[in-house]
């Protein structure tokens, strides 16, 4: 079953979406607000689901090779001391990969790449879906109309579609944390190749790239919209006592070069993914806290599982509805996890809780920390065709 789709949103669950459906035969145009597409974020961690949904879209194997495997690292206190080993090797036993670590851009850069150029509208916001003709959809753009068999709204956290579908919904909540990000400006040793450290109500993590340079994250509780006129300052004074590489990471980018945003997510799940012809993916319909890693990991599932629904109809309706009855289940819950994860490690401000959590992760065999990410990450993609 082929036809013509409409992606609003050119992110990594847009790209990802338009790459599946034209691989099932499906004409695709994605619609993009942004003058260039681009992803603005610093890095990613992919978990064997995302980077198997990446196998089945065929680009796994690019990303690999852009990417850097994950052996070492874990989880310290502050001052430097392991709570838990990540066993990079045991995961890659267990799921034929170890987490793969890769700048954003060069993620995004591999997925524009596997799509036609002709097929990539930007500098188009869409403003509405129109679904009062049963058998098409209709989606406007400042002045265009764009007519399709199906739209996929990919636009992320803040999704006007999502907001037209379900007028009642709330939309996205802040989670109670805020992150600054960045990435050095030059190759650094950062020791390992992934690594979070958690003090109370805050983490530190950085992720090493294949180029030698490295992102690195600083997570903090904080009420929503706080900001600092020198960032960079700000988290030399917040993080500069803590452990190596901590500083160095710090010192090693450029003021301009942090980014600051406030963690958001859907606490109130979406009752469905799928209204008539218009199917939710990504962050539009899931948007998760992200500390699990999972957030792209579960749209790039969301964009195999559509394009393989699609594969075998018979109906654009029926198919998103096999699409919803499989993909809402699983994202939810991992979003709940999700948040769960943040609540026992990077929110946790009470020393005492603090001190509490550190002793069980200390006592913890790293087989548990493997087994954690294991619940989430081995995921088979289902066929395409
Ligand atoms: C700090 C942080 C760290 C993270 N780390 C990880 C990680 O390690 N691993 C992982 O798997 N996930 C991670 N995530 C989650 C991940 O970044 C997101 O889940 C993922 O990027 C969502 O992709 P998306 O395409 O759904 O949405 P987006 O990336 O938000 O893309 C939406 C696109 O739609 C466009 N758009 C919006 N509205 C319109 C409109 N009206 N018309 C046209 N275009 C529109 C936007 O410009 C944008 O390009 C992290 C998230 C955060 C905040």
């Amino acid at each position: 079953m082929g036809g013509s789709a409409v992606v609003v949103g050119g992110g990594i669950g847009g790209l990802t979406a338009a790459i599946g459906l034209r691989l099932v035969g499906w004409e695709v145009t994605v619609v993009e607000r942004a003058r260039t597409l681009d992803d603005a974020g610093a890095g990613i961690s992919l978990h064997a689901n995302g980077l198997r949904a990446l196998d089945a879209l065929g680009v796994g194997a690019a990303v690999r090779a852009a990417a850097r495997p994950q052996y070492t690292g874990g989880t310290r206190t502050p001052d430097g001391r392991l709570l838990a080993r990540m066993d990079g090797a045991a995961l890659e036993r267990e799921l034929g990969t170890p987490i793969m670590g890769i700048p954003r851009a060069a993620l995004h850069r591999l997925l524009r790449e596997a799509l036609p150029a002709e097929s990539l509208a930007v500098g188009a916001e869409v403003t509405s879906v129109d679904r009062s003709d049963a058998s098409r959809v209709r989606v406007t753009a400042g002045d265009a109309r764009l007519d399709a068999d199906l739209v996929v709204a990919a636009d992320g956290i803040g999704s006007r579609l999502r907001s037209q579908l379900f007028p009642d919904h709330p939309g996205p909540a802040y989670s109670g944390s805020t992150v600054l990000r960045g990435i050095t400006d030059s190759p650094v040793d950062p020791g390992s190749d992934f690594e979070l450290t958690w003090g109370p109500g805050a983490e530190f993590g950085h992720i090493a790239f294949a180029d030698g340079r490295a992102e690195w994250h600083a997570v903090l509780n904080a009420p929503a919209g706080v900001r600092h006129p020198d960032p960079l300052a700000e988290l030399h004074r917040r993080f500069g006592g803590w452990h190596d590489p901590i500083p160095a990471l710090l010192a090693a980018t450029r003021p301009d070069a942090v980014l600051h945003h406030d963690v958001n997510e859907l606490l109130v799940p979406l009752p469905s993914y799928a209204v008539g012809r218009v199917a939710l993916l990504g962050d539009a319909a899931h948007a998760m806290t992200p500390n699990l890693g999972q957030g792209a990991c579960q749209a790039l599932e969301d964009a195999v599982t559509l394009a393989a629904a699609l594969s075998t109809g018979p109906t654009v309706e029926a198919a998103l509805g096999r699409y919803d009855a499989e993909r809402r289940p699983r994202s939810q819950s991992v979003a709940r996890a999700a948040r769960q994860a943040g609540r026992m490690g990077q929110r946790l401000s009470r020393p005492a809780a603090v001190a509490l959590r550190d002793a069980a992760l200390r006592l913890a065999p790293s087989r548990v920390t493997v087994r954690t990410i294991l619940r989430h990450a081995d995921w088979t993609p289902p066929r395409l065709g």
